[in-house]
């Protein structure tokens, strides 16, 4: 199908951008498009305006410091996912990332984009939300930064205001003691996840000090459980209580519940693995 007609915008600054979001309600941001134009074209939106953003100077960095990573807004996930300093900094962002799609979606689509478009069964708002990250937007009223646990609202929906556009993700760095752990159930190596886990420990000497876990594919939004102290089967037990998985045209609700005992066990293995001997 063709997209429902609309007006198209491809500011050269930021400011140009916002002001052009302010002035068209409804308008929506186009980032790798690899979301939104398939929405577009099965009319399941029909914005009145696109604001395409890859005219933006200064936002494809993917920048590491002492604290963390910081990716832009125009950051591909391939750039993400191919970055040394990145992957060093916080691995988990490159465990996850290989689950992203296929290679050409990744060469398109934004790692930013993906995390405001707030997709619960996409893998980097788990990650982002695991992660105790935030966002930064900007729009004509200034900007401001959005902490992971106020970003995902609903099916869907984050708590950006139409007007605003996300600029960067802050993923915090490994600690020390840190460890971490990815994995994923899906049909096809690149489809997206049946149920996916994303996991980091702690350790404090000889005792696992913090333990949270973050699932994908499982409820409305990304949810984080926190398992600390918990044996394995405690922790999935924990994380049934908290989740409800559902069911549909790919799982039923059973088949969920049980990937996720599983996945929970080998995350937390894995991450605890990782977090090396006291
Ligand atoms: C066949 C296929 C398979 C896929 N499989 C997976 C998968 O397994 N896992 C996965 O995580 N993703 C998957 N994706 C989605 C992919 O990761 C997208 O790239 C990502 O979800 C959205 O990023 P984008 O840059 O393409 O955003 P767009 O499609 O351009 O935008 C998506 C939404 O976010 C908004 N938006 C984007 N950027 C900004 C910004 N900077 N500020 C404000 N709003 C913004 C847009 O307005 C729109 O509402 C798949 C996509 C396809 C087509």
């Amino acid at each position: 199908m063709k997209p429902a007609p609309f007006r198209y915008r491809r500011p050269g600054s930021l400011e140009e951008a916002l002001e052009a979001l302010a002035a068209e309600p409804g308008a929506k941001v186009l980032a790798g498009g690899q979301s939104l134009v398939p929405l577009l074209n099965m009319r399941l939106a029909a914005p009145p305006a696109l604001v395409d953003i890859n005219g933006l100077p200064d936002l494809d960095h993917v920048t590491v410091s002492d604290d963390g990573v910081r990716v832009g807004a125009l950051a591909r996930h391939a750039d993400v996912l191919a970055h040394e300093g990145a992957r060093e900094a916080q691995p988990l962002l490159a465990r996850a990332l290989s689950h992203v799609a296929h290679a050409t979606i990744r060469n398109r689509g934004t790692t930013v984009g993906s995390i405001v478009h707030a997709d619960a069964a996409a893998e980097m708002p788990t990650v982002l939300a695991v992660l105790d990250g935030s966002v930064t937007v900007a729009s004509v009223r200034g900007t401001r930064t959005i902490p992971a646990a106020e970003l995902f609202a609903g099916p869907l929906e984050s708590t950006l205001a139409a007007d605003e556009v996300a600029t960067e993700a802050f993923f915090p760095a490994r600690r020390p003691g840190e460890g971490s752990g990815f994995a994923e159930i899906a049909r096809r190596h690149g489809d997206y996840a049946l149920v996916g886990v994303a996991g980091v420990v702690r350790r404090e000497g000889d005792r696992l000090a913090e333990a949270r876990l973050g699932y994908l594919s499982v409820d409305d939004v990304p949810t984080v459980v926190d398992v600390t102290g918990l044996e394995p089967d405690a922790a999935a037990d924990r994380a049934l209580e908290v989740l409800e998985p559902e069911a549909d045209i790919h799982a039923t609700a059973a088949y969920r519940a049980q990937l996720v005992r599983v996945l929970t066990r080998r995350v937390l293995a894995a991450a605890t693995d990782d977090a090396g001997q006291p």
